[in-house]
């Protein structure tokens, strides 16, 4: 991973330029990445603010995988996140799922996963991340900052970027070695996991399910126990219900 680094200073959105990347073929490991992003995407078209300071990157990865397993890349991304700070910070990260990781209840990055894929297998998967690295929380959107948080905010100094990346790419790597062995990559995933074992709420455009979060199938999907039953979401929002 990251053999291939391709560093702009500013760019739309490096999930954008590594995809036109993997569309021209580049390699598997290839990693894009920028000191800010002007036009950066979260889920569903959602606007992600990514000042200077920040982590802007996003990888390339050829999985051997159908597409309807894509999701693993989610969880091995935001697996690799947590692993990182908790290896370079004092600091406590969860995640929550499917894609964020929090410090102190509070969002301190954005995943987004994109695929490209012919037939039924991958072609390429884009892993982007963005971590609020060294920002002032009030460079942050306004509406974002009551439940965003950057490390600078939470450690009160500035992190060493270049070593972060490093041990970022090297969890992914680690952890993409594992991306057939879904079981074993969940078990680790779980320890940080801030959803599971709790009462939520899932909503998305169409509904809203409420229930207990109880585990991760092995097709990504979170299992809630609702009224007995057990129920597989795919997507959506989660809420914690304080009841
Ligand atoms: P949510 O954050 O509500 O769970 P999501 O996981 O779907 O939503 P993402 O796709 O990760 O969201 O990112 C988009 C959302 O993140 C925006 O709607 C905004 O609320 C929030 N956001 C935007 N920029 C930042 C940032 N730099 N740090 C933390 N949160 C941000």
């Amino acid at each position: 991973m990251g053999q291939n680094i391709i560093q702009y200073d500013e760019v739309d959105s490096t999930n954008q330029l590594a995809k036109e990347q993997a569309e021209n073929n580049a390699k598997e490991g290839t990693v894009v990445i920028a000191e800010k992003q002007v036009a950066a995407k979260g889920r569903v078209g959602r606007k992600f603010s990514s000042p200077k300071g920040g982590i802007w990157l996003s990888c390339i990865l050829r999985p051997d995988l159908k597409p309807v397993l894509a999701t693993r890349a989610t969880y091995l991304s935001s697996l690799a996140l947590a692993k990182t700070i908790a290896e370079l910070t004092n600091l406590d990260p969860k995640i929550k799922w499917p894609n964020d990781v929090l410090l102190n209840g509070a969002k301190v990055s954005g995943i987004l996963t994109e695929m490209g894929a012919e037939l039924d297998q991958i072609n390429y998967l884009i892993v982007g991340l963005g971590i609020n690295a060294n920002i002032d929380k009030k460079n942050l959107p306004v509406e974002v900052q009551d439940r965003a948080t950057t490390l600078y905010h939470e450690l009160g100094q500035k992190i060493d970027r270049i070593k972060f990346v490093q041990y970022l790419l090297k969890f992914i790597e680690e952890s993409y070695r594992q991306i057939n062995d879904f079981n074993a990559l969940l078990e680790e995933w779980k320890k940080y996991a801030y959803t599971i074992g709790k009462k939520v709420v899932v909503s998305s455009a169409r509904n809203k399910i409420s229930g207990i979060a109880i585990d991760i199938a092995e097709d990504g999907a979170l299992i809630l126990e609702v009224d007995g039953q057990e129920k597989k979401v795919y997507s959506g929002d989660v809420s914690l219900r304080h009841q």
